[in-house]
């Protein structure tokens, strides 16, 4: 492992102060169940780690009046679980049960499963994020084409297509109407209908 600075602030303002200091060559740790074994393995090579779990603010769920949730970042997978708030979610609890270790959920928090590093062989072989390679090379599971960009890896969360998927739910509820376009997000029933159409179904 190389060797970083470490700094555990205790608010936001200065967890975002040490990370504007050195952008791009520090990185945020929270439960470290992803990260640290990255950094063992010099895949990752910050200059400086910013642990975030002294932030007492991120650590925090809240809910308001209509049901919706605001979960700190720093909240730990168990915690999420064990939530009032949470309890009626039941597509979260059940996509953060799946997770299926006691060890991740004690751990890991919502920030970090959301943003934990894809599992595509050349990146933790330490090829990079963006590798020409995946085209012709390994890619079984873990790149989807088709896409304009040159990143092709999968994200490695299981969480963010379940919330995405609840805010699609959420748009159908609160908006019947066929032709409506204001949201950025793929109603959920036209998803599965246009995976249908796409495999000529
Ligand atoms: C052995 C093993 C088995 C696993 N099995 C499963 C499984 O079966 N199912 C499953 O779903 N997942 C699995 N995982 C993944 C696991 O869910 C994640 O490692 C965990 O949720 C990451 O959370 P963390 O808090 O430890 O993140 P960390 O390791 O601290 O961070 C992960 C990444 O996110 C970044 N990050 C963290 N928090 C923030 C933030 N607030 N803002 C911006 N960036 C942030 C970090 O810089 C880092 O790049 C497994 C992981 C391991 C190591």
């Amino acid at each position: 492992m190389k060797s970083f600075e470490y700094a555990a602030p205790r608010t936001e303002a200065e967890v975002v102060s040490l990370l504007n200091e050195r952008p791009g060559t520090s990185a945020i740790l929270a439960g470290g169940t992803d990260l640290v074994g990255l950094m063992k393995k010099m895949v990752e090579t910050p200059d400086r780690v910013v642990n975030i779990m002294e932030v007492d603010s991120l650590k925090s769920i809240l809910s308001d009046a209509s049901g919706g949730v605001c979960i700190g970042a720093a909240v730990t997978l168990d915690d999420v679980l064990e939530h009032p708030s949470v309890l009626p979610l039941v597509a979260l609890t059940q996509a953060i049960r799946g997770i299926n270790s006691m060890q991740l959920l004690c751990q890991g928090t919502i920030g970090g499963e959301l943003l934990q590093r894809p599992r595509c062989w050349y990146y933790r072989d330490g090829q990079g994020l963006v590798n020409e390679r995946v085209a012709d090379g390994e890619n079984s599971l873990h790149a989807i084409f088709d896409n304009q960009g040159s990143a092709k890896f999968v994200s490695a969360s299981r969480l963010a297509p379940t919330l995405i998927a609840m805010q699609g739910a959420k748009n159908e509820d609160e908006n019947e109407d066929e032709n409506e376009t204001n949201s950025l997000l793929l109603r959920a029933k036209n998803l599965r209908r246009a995976a249908l159409q796409k495999s000529g179904l």
